[in-house]
């Protein structure tokens, strides 16, 4: 079977877990962490950086930090991982979702700017929602499949109301925009090293920004609010902290990110070399703004073609390759059905129509001319 996405742990994965364990620096203290967070930093171009347990918390923790709290509203792009909305959830706000742009998938700045002329209202240094009279505490974009949202767009629409920006670039480390480094387009940014992202600890989260107090607060937060040595502490903190293992793991994953992220987009390209001129499919979009880190790669089966993508991941399947669907949107999960939303025409559009192809950083390029083929098999056949 080739499987869709496995993580690449061919480096210095084994190397620092040993000296972890010989050292017995296994939990949330130690070098590895301090690493990680320089690294990260580093790569977006930030001050600071914290690491975390999860993409959710590091979530969850950037929201509380530029204030978002229960009985608020943040604004996210319906098109995205269960994450986004969740951690939404988890800070006892509710998701306000919009419509993705067509041309990258990522949220869309007109409509972004629409829903809040017409349903929102400042008033007293905030801005309300005006049917619900929640107070909306954020916008949060979501880096589809590694391609930044149009942030300058989005960045413009925030500040003429008021409002800061956390990126869900959960699966975007590494990428730019407009040759800029990714964490200067936004408050806070958010990646996750879940195991099926480039990037892998095994699972972790990491936030990155540049504003100190924000920043500051991301740390307390996430490492359980204490104040001092003793036992000690002035908020209701959470345990979201990354441990020296987790660490370890991310830190020789991250001495190889640009050449993972250069696998992607290689894999990426060779799918459109291979596969383009089939009939019935298309590829991911690709915005003028930034090249994409490729998180996934795959084809848009046609709504015209009549072909199914179940029928396809299982004709795949039987030749022995895996591929499977994309997100579902938030507007359309059981928890979040009843969410403040805008027209979804795109979303609606286009999120039962993605199918992913395998993808690891570690595909053959005969792994790929195997998929290549058994795609064009099925697909001529559907
Ligand atoms: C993976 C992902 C997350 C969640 O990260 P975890 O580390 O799995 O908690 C959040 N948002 C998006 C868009 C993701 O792809």
């Amino acid at each position: 079977m080739i499987p869709l996405s496995v993580p690449n742990v061919t480096g210095n994965e084994k190397k620092y877990l040993n000296e972890c364990i010989d050292s017995t620096f296994v939990s949330s203290v130690g070098q590895f962490v301090t690493r990680l967070e320089e690294l990260v930093a580093e790569i977006s171009g930030t001050s600071y950086a914290v690491a975390t347990s999860a993409g959710t918390t590091a979530l969850h923790t950037a929201l509380m930090s530029v204030g978002a709290a229960a009985g608020d509203m943040v604004i996210i792009p319906s098109y995205t991982f269960i994450a986004t909305p969740n951690a939404v959830a988890h800070c006892g706000a509710v998701p306000w979702c919009v419509d993705i742009d067509r041309d990258s998938w990522t949220m869309s700045p007109e409509i972004l700017e629409t829903e809040l002329r017409e349903k929102a209202t400042a008033r007293d240094g905030h801005l309300y929602h005006r049917a619900s009279g929640k107070r909306v505490a954020a916008i949060m974009p979501v880096y589809t499949l590694g391609n930044p949202a149009d942030m300058d767009e989005i960045q413009r629409i925030a500040k003429k109301y008021e409002l800061p920006v956390v990126a869900d670039a959960a699966a975007a480390i590494g990428v730019g925009y407009k040759q800029r480094k990714a964490g200067s387009l936004a408050d806070v940014t958010v990646y996750s090293f879940n195991g099926n992202k480039t990037v892998t600890c095994g699972g972790g989260g990491a936030i990155v920004g540049d504003n100190e107090a924000v920043m500051t607060m991301a740390r307390h937060l996430s490492t359980t609010a204490r104040v001092g040595s003793e036992y000690d502490f002035d908020m209701v903190g959470y345990n979201y902290r990354m441990t020296n293992l987790q660490a370890a793991v991310g830190c020789a994953q991250l001495e190889r990110v640009e050449e993972f992220v250069d696998k992607k987009r290689a894999v990426r390209q060779y799918y459109e070399n291979h596969l383009q001129g089939l009939d019935g499919i298309s590829f991911f979009p690709k915005p003028v703004w930034a090249e994409s880190t490729c998180w996934f790669s795959g084809i848009v089966i046609d709504k015209k073609s009549g072909m199914d993508i179940r029928t396809i991941c299982a004709g795949l399947r039987d030749m022995g390759i895996e591929s499977r669907s994309f997100w579902k949107p938030a507007h359309l999960q059981q928890p979040y059905r009843n969410v403040e939303k805008s027209s979804m025409e795109v979303t609606e559009s286009i999120w039962d129509h993605i199918l992913t192809l395998p993808c690891s950083t570690g595909i053959t390029e005969e792994e790929l001319a195997i998929t290549v083929d058994a795609v064009k098999k099925v697909i001529q056949k559907a």
